[in-house]
């Protein structure tokens, strides 16, 4: 081996080491805890996002997304606050929000909706099954802090729950509201009309600040914004097939421009156009 093949090896040897930090950095899962408002704060676990709130007799947790995010999450706690976690909240039985709720039940009293624990044994959802569940509204009082829990019908899921949190002006509302973005994908596990109208109880609801379990923080217009979209497509597809219009034909024809600049609109509004034609293709009856 002469001496500048040796040099040419080892530079190569450094740049594949560089590389492999590269990748394995961008592999690692995004974490962070950042604050909403008052005693209140956001947990984002890459893509997913729940909430928790500091009161002097302890914490109250929601989402854990999943075992490891949950392990994470525990640590930052303990170290920051030092107070024990009395309550887990799930907003809802799907998976990719409530796994690994074990992690905080040593400590806590696990609360959702009834609808939710049915899911949560029957769908074997690898997480602590709720201790506490209700069925219209619940209230949380710990530390002199407030949280109230409500269930405004049926949307995505027959289970899902809003969070408010009065002294913060905040409600957090997970995967059925989200904003300047599309609802994902073809809207499985949804109810409709059932869905818009419970949008329209949460613009009934005092708060200001809306954190939604992805994407960015919004406002009650962005709440009011996200449920006229779904009217928009709900209309627009009940309209369609009562013209005896092919999901393909509508696909092609329904554009609902208004909406272009959202997030995932090119990719997202044919699969929505596909969940509500499954929707409506099953509450109609045509001549
Ligand atoms: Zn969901």
């Amino acid at each position: 081996m002469n001496a500048g093949f040796g040099r040419l090896a080892a530079m190569a040897a450094v740049l594949m080491l560089c590389l492999a930090a590269v990748s394995s950095q961008a592999q690692e899962v995004k974490r962070e805890i950042t604050k909403i408002a008052g005693d209140l704060y956001r947990f984002q676990n890459k893509f997913h996002y729940s909430v928790f709130l500091v009161t002097p007799e302890g914490v109250i947790v929601t989402d854990p997304i999943d075992a490891e995010a949950a392990e994470w999450l525990k640590a930052e706690i303990a170290s920051r606050f030092n107070r024990p976690i009395k309550y887990l909240v799930y907003s809802h039985d799907h998976r990719d929000h409530i796994a690994g709720g074990e992690v905080f039940a040593d400590t806590a009293t696990v609360i959702a909706h009834e609808n939710a624990k049915a899911t949560i044994i029957g769908e074997q959802r690898p997480t602590a099954v709720p201790d506490v569940t209700f069925s219209d509204r619940m209230t949380i009082e710990l530390g002199g802090k407030t949280v109230h829990l409500l269930y405004l019908g049926p949307n995505h899921s027959d289970n899902m729950i809003v969070m408010h949190f009065p002294e913060e002006r905040a409600l957090f509302t997970v995967d059925f509201i989200s904003v300047k973005r599309l609802p994902y994908m073809n809207l499985s596990d949804s109810y409709f009309p059932d869905w818009i109208q419970a949008i329209r109880q949460v613009e009934a609801l005092d708060f200001d600040i809306l954190v939604p379990g992805h994407g960015p923080l919004g406002t009650k217009a962005d709440a009011a914004d996200h449920g006229d979209y779904l009217q928009a497509l709900y209309d627009a597809v009940l309209a369609a097939a009562r013209a005896g219009q092919s999901l393909e034909q509508m696909k092609a024809s329904i554009k609902l421009e208004k909406y272009q600049d959202w997030g995932r609109y090119a990719e997202w509004l044919p699969l929505n156009i596909e969940g509500v034609y499954q929707r409506v293709s099953l509450q109609r009856r045509g001549n």
